[in-house]
């Protein structure tokens, strides 16, 4: 989805893993012990995060709510651009860059309010008791926020329309969400490679999403 926003994925050949940095970056035990190490990769990287800007499919899943119809988003990425592109429900699985919480007090802080250390990969800290802020998406060794997978799986078996964007459905929990769809609720899959279950959808493309979400929702 938002790799049509220029940012990067995680796991594609040009996916950070294999460009920027591997998994081990996202290591919350190498964090607690070596901030220092994943703000020197990832901050300039954040800062591009924190600045993008949403492409044609954010801005079509928020025009479909415009037109009325109830839009539950659940999401893998972490990069707020379905918010900034109007959606209001969004359920975000692997948690946000938007925010950050103090590894020391739990104190939450803004992102966007630390943009020039990010881009000078240096450590923020608390304003308050001056420990480290970690930033709160889930690193690998951490439990997912449990609340937006709940959700998202009452939204799936709520749902009257099921749309898969820009995933290759291969990383737990967000891949087994499709499963909770109740018997005959139709599945649109619209991604980049084949994936696991296009068999089982009503719609597959492998175009752009920028490039035929609009035409889905009316817009071109
Ligand atoms: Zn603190």
């Amino acid at each position: 989805m938002s790799t049509e926003s220029g940012l990067p994925d995680f796991r594609s050949i040009n996916g950070i893993y294999k460009t920027l940095t591997t998994a081990l970056t996202f290591n919350i035990r190498l964090f607690r012990i070596w901030p220092r190490q994943f703000y020197k990769v990832i901050g300039p990287f954040y800062k591009d995060c924190v600045s993008a800007e949403p492409n044609a499919g954010h801005l079509a899943l928020a025009e479909l709510e415009r037109q009325g119809k109830i839009v539950e988003i659940a999401t893998q990425n972490v990069d707020c651009l379905h918010q900034k592109a109007g959606s209001s429900i969004v359920h975000e699985i692997h948690g946000t860059i938007a925010t950050m919480t103090c590894m020391k007090c739990g104190e939450k802080s803004q992102a966007s309010d630390y943009a020039d250390m990010f881009s000078n990969g240096k450590v923020p800290h608390c304003s308050h008791c001056g420990g480290v802020l970690k930033p709160d998406l889930t690193f690998f060794g951490e439990e997912l926020p449990s609340e937006p997978l709940r959700k998202a799986k009452l939204a799936f078996l709520d749902a009257d329309l099921v749309i898969v964007l820009g995933t290759s459905l291969k990383v737990a929990p967000a891949n087994t969400l499709p499963g909770y769809r109740v018997k005959g609720t139709p599945m649109f899959i619209i991604n980049h490679d084949p994936t696991q279950y296009d068999e089982y959808a009503d719609f597959v493309s492998h175009e752009k999403i920028g490039e035929i979400l609009p035409q889905l929702v009316g817009m071109a």
